[in-house]
């Protein structure tokens, strides 16, 4: 973390903060208040002593953003601004769908399922050609805790059960492992089981494809979820698209790719955003599918969001359904991104995009 800027108490996992309160049960006791009972104020944690409420208030700020605008969409997914104590702001969106279960009975029963896209940075540095986030800069990078706080304003914002888990995709804005070491912190948090419990499997990543940063991920082994922004099949276009990719081209991600750990039962998402005329024909589907040929993948289609002054076209229904169905004929798992709150009149081109990245 930078130089000056102040830990919050949503910064620590919590044996760091055992190791920083003492006595250290005081520690599971704050842990309990902020992730299970959702206290934004220290004053509220009546089992702690006075003289602990004052030293945590002074040492630890608990009140680190503030939601500022709240969009519904008529599918029921919001989006949610977050304004931090520095006046920058990000998008969080909850997005609700129905989850399929089994009982003990073996009878079928369906049950809401909450999935959070959440940012990593304000701006971001990578500069894709058809991204909103892109054209206002970088900014900052994300704290560790305001990455918590965004998954944890959130649960308390829509009282959601304490035990109710959430799918956490990062997928705002930002490239989450451009800011790799809170990111990390952050995964590490929000998995604690005396927190907010949510288990690595059902936190997704998405990049644009830092190879080198897929490797360490690798090596960390944290048990995360990878989605992989790809694209294009053709380094031109895809240097066009992301200009990252000059660095980092399609040969080196797929076999970062190849070296990642991939949970037996889920597969690695490759993100395929569809644009008119550049990417959209067979041809492209065929190298797609040579491509991924040996990866568990999957193949998620993505409809090119159009915003005003940018050239790109969104593809025709046509050739969507078309590219899919050759995929699917190659055996690669592939569906298509249905637009979630396409209703709401985003700021950020992608993130009314964000559909169901399974949990
Ligand atoms: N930086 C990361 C995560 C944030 S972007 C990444 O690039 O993966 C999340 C997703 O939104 C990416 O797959 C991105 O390609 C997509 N996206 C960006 N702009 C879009 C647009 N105009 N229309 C549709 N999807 C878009
Ligand atoms: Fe950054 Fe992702 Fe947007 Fe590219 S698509 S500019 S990596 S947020």
């Amino acid at each position: 973390m930078k130089g000056n800027i102040i830990k919050t108490i949503y910064d620590y996992k919590l044996n760091e903060l055992q190791s920083i309160i003492k006595p250290s049960f005081r520690a599971k006791q704050v842990y309990n208040w902020i992730y299970k009972k959702y206290a934004t104020n220290y004053l509220e944690m009546n089992n702690l002593p006075n003289i602990l409420k004052e030293d945590l208030e002074n040492k630890f700020p608990i009140n680190i953003a503030k939601i500022i605008s709240v969009e519904k969409s008529i599918d029921g997914s919001i989006k949610y601004l977050f304004e931090f104590n520095d006046k920058t702001t990000v998008e969080a969106v909850l997005l609700l769908m129905k989850d399929k279960k089994t009982d003990e009975t073996g009878k079928i029963t369906k049950s809401e399922q909450y999935t959070f896209c959440i940012s990593s940075q304000v701006g971001c540095k990578v500069g894709c050609s058809f991204c909103l986030t892109a054209k206002g800069g970088f900014t900052r990078d994300l704290t560790a805790g305001e990455i918590v706080a965004q998954v944890l304003y959130l649960k308390k914002e829509n009282n959601i059960d304490e035990n109710k888990s959430v799918n956490i995709v990062y997928m705002g804005m930002g490239e989450p492992l451009d800011n790799y070491d809170n990111l990390v912190q952050a995964i590490k948090i929000l998995s604690e089981e005396n927190g907010l419990n949510i288990n690595t499997r059902r936190q997704t990543i998405s990049t644009s494809g830092i190879s080198s940063k897929i490797d360490k991920l690798t090596k960390e082994d944290l048990g995360i979820q990878l989605a992989i922004s790809l694209h294009a099949v053709d380094d031109n276009l895809r240097s066009e698209l992301i200009p990252m990719n000059k660095a980092y081209n399609i040969q080196s991600i797929i076999d970062a790719v190849k070296r990642f750990p991939v949970d037996t039962r889920k597969k690695i998402m490759f993100e395929y955003l569809v644009i008119k005329d550049k990417n959209d024909d067979i041809k492209s589907a065929d190298k797609l599918a040579k491509l991924l040929s040996g990866i568990e993948a999957k193949v998620n289609l993505i409809y090119f969001n159009p915003f005003e002054g940018v050239d790109y076209q969104r593809p025709s229904r046509n050739n969507m359904v078309k590219f899919q169905e050759y995929l699917l004929s190659k055996n690669v798992i592939c569906t298509i991104r249905e637009s979630k709150g396409l209703d709401i009149s985003a700021a950020c081109g992608q993130l009314k995009e964000k559909n169901k990245i399974e949990g």
